[in-house]
């Protein structure tokens, strides 16, 4: 297998690990002379993938038992609505945190439902920042508050969980999920699409506590309910088998490696690593406050810009892919996501460093 650093957003980089062992099961999973593509979902060997996918997830985040693990479609974009849906159980407001370009689709989505108070928004700093907590207009009556503790396409990460008492925190985890451990009774809801740190497209992760599940709003589809997909073991009809099962040999693949905890250590020292590159000169400069930083998602600028497609063509060149920046936001945006090597990240650096000598 010949293999670039790709540091896609996402869709993204899986472990060489889980794609060589993907391959070896792709037309015979474990004798049973089919591939996973190909079962039921209802049959034995593809309950005992899922059931296996969920406990180690579980396990890995130490999911209390009094949360749903629930392995959906639709992507994050389809949880935008899926939560005002079921949480606002009868409330007329919900509190949305604006932080970045996902955060603000959130909103816009959820205003079909509710009235939405921002009650916080780092949207005049251009997103560079999170707003001071003290300065939070929370509303006692809100049915939950929303953020995203990541945003991927800014690169701004929460070093917090905010206190909201009764309110339920619902968080938007698509980007940043399984990159650390996390306390989870902390949250009524924690959703991600797969397509990053979990596994392929397709598959979108919800954690939802127990007395959040079973309010919908009533004449909504059917598949909008968390709790059709809560009683019907995600089974209501049928799941992305495929990726469900992809995602679980990323499980094991994090548990072999130390878990979380593990893992946060090696993302610590690659942001790290990465972001003392881009301070340590006058070429490369990242806007967002140094507390604030992402550890998964890292955008950065060149001092002339008219220098960026060279940049992203030589990168290739040296096996270093998808490093384009979002559209809206322009310049370079290097996703280092669990399964980014240090290697990958230590290619990337000395990369740059080679640039900036002979362009700089
Ligand atoms: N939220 C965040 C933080 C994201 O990064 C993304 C995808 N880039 C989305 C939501 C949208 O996810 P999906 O494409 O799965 O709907």
């Amino acid at each position: 297998m010949s293999r670039v650093f790709n540091f896609s957003a996402g869709p993204a980089i899986l472990p060489e690990e889980v794609l060589q062992q993907a391959r070896e099961e792709l037309g015979d999973w474990q004798g049973s002379g089919m591939s996973v593509m190909e079962m039921s979902h209802r049959g034995k060997e593809f309950m005992a993938i899922a059931a296996q996918a969920e406990a180690d997830l579980r396990e890995l985040m130490a999911i209390p038992s009094n949360y749903k693990v629930l392995f959906l479609q639709g992507g994050a974009s389809t949880q935008f609505s899926m939560v005002p849906i079921n949480l606002l159980n009868g409330k007329k407001s919900a509190d949305y945190v604006l932080t970045g370009s996902w955060g603000k689709k959130a909103i816009s989505e959820a205003k079909r439902y509710c009235e939405v108070n921002t009650v916080a928004s780092s949207l005049e700093q251009k997103f560079s920042t999170v707003p001071d907590f003290n300065s939070w207009k929370l509303n006692k009556d809100a049915a939950y508050l929303h953020y995203t503790p990541n945003e991927t396409i800014e690169g701004v990460e929460f070093d917090f969980v905010p206190q909201t008492g009764d309110v339920p925190l619902v968080v938007d985890m698509s980007s940043n999920i399984l990159s650390r451990p996390i306390d989870v009774s902390k949250f009524g809801v924690i959703y991600a699409g797969a397509q990053k740190n979990i596994g392929p497209a397709g598959l979108t992760i919800a954690i939802v506590r127990d007395d959040l599940i079973g309010n919908a709003m009533p004449n909504m589809p059917v598949m909008m309910d968390y709790k059709i997909h809560a009683e019907n073991e995600s089974m209501y009809n049928t799941p992305p088998t495929y990726s469900w099962y992809i995602a679980g040999l990323v499980f094991q693949w994090l548990k072999r490696n130390g878990g979380l905890s593990a893992m946060a250590a090696v993302n610590d020292r690659k942001a790290a690593r990465l972001y003392a590159a881009i301070d340590g000169s006058d070429f490369y400069a990242n806007p967002v406050e140094k507390r604030y930083r992402s550890c998964m998602n890292v955008p950065f600028t060149l001092a002339d810009a008219e220098l960026d497609a060279t940049f992203l063509s030589e990168a290739k060149a040296a096996g270093l892919v998808t490093l384009k920046g979002h559209r809206s936001v322009g310049g370079m945006r290097a996703s280092i996501y669990n399964a980014m090597p240090e290697s990958g990240v230590d290619a990337l650096v000395g990369f740059m460093a080679d640039f900036e000598k002979r362009h700089g």
